[in-house]
């Protein structure tokens, strides 16, 4: 959907609203951000990125043949005790940009044959970052628009991105909420990521591949599975068939590896073993999931 100048506009003024004090994240934690207060995820009023690249690790319509045009942001709202990508997520490595520069790194991203720009845990700068797609689409950027998301985020928030994301990439992380206070700190995990799927199947629907074999529009649900997972697992299934259907594009990750703190909590301080990754795969068929990737190793 392309939306009219005007609207644009009026989405990005209403992402600005919230960001200070900020409710960009269900959180709500309220941070003053302009006045240059820190919230939870620790994010200034300024988008910082720890780089941007070509990156082809995506699922296949998403790499393309050159490559996912990746941006990493840094900072998080989760605090996933296993994130592979503390340094920037939660220690906040990284460089400033401004909004122009964004644009710009959009831009040279298309140029360089990006199949999209991808833009990786996101949530924390929506204003800025839209206001930078619609800098680049007014300058040409006509790429697909990639939103990847751990899911954890708020409906009237992603109300805001109809129109500027063309494909969600959204994990499902928990079923079960203690997990999700435990290792990520994000309560009420379940019931906030089952209302922002149904949103962004709303606003996308399943997946819409092109003439070249890359993703135009809709939804992708990465699932990770965790060592000890397989209970949880079916969960999220169960979830994910009866709040979008099972024609969803799927892709089951066995990439769970325990760095940063993981190794504190016995039950997930291991790799996922090579019969929980086939059990998990036997799960998706007995639910009618045939759409997506399974990815081992
Ligand atoms: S995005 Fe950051 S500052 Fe804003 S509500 Fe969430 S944790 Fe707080």
């Amino acid at each position: 959907m392309s939306l009219k100048p005007e609207q644009e506009l009026h989405q990005i003024k209403k992402l600005y609203e919230l960001l200070s004090p900020c409710f960009l994240c269900p959180l709500n934690c309220g941070a003053r951000r302009l006045e240059g207060e820190r919230g939870i995820c620790n994010a200034s009023q300024r988008v910082k990125i720890s780089s941007y690249t070509l990156y082809k690790g995506e699922e296949p319509p998403l790499s393309g043949v050159n490559g996912s045009g990746a941006i990493f942001f840094s900072h998080c709202n989760l605090k996933c005790v296993y994130c592979q990508n503390f340094n920037f997520s939660q220690y906040g490595k990284g460089h400033f940009v401004s909004v122009r520069e964004l644009s710009n790194i959009m831009l040279d991203l298309q140029s360089k044959r990006a199949a999209n720009i991808n833009l990786i845990t996101a949530t924390h700068y929506l204003p800025q970052v839209t206001a930078a797609i619609k800098i680049a689409r007014d300058k040409g950027l006509a790429i697909p628009i990639v939103y990847n998301t751990s899911g954890y985020e708020s409906v009237r928030v992603l109300r805001l991105l109809n129109g500027f994301v063309d494909v969600y990439l959204t994990d499902f992380r928990y079923a079960f909420n203690e997990h999700a206070v435990k290792y990520s700190s994000a309560p009420f995990y379940k019931e906030i990521a089952k209302e922002a799927l149904i949103e962004m199947y709303k606003q996308v629907g399943n997946l819409k591949i092109g003439k070249d074999g890359t993703a135009v529009k809709g939804l992708i649900i990465r699932l990770l599975l965790f060592p000890n997972g397989l209970k949880e697992l079916e969960k999220i299934l169960e979830i994910i068939s009866e709040c979008v259907g099972n024609r969803v594009h799927i892709s089951l990750m066995s990439q769970y590896v325990p760095v940063h703190r993981a190794k504190e909590y016995p039950e997930i301080s291991r790799k996922v073993t090579k019969e929980e990754f086939l059990r998990a795969s036997h799960l998706l068929r007995k639910f009618g999931f045939t759409n997506g990737w399974l990815q081992y190793g």
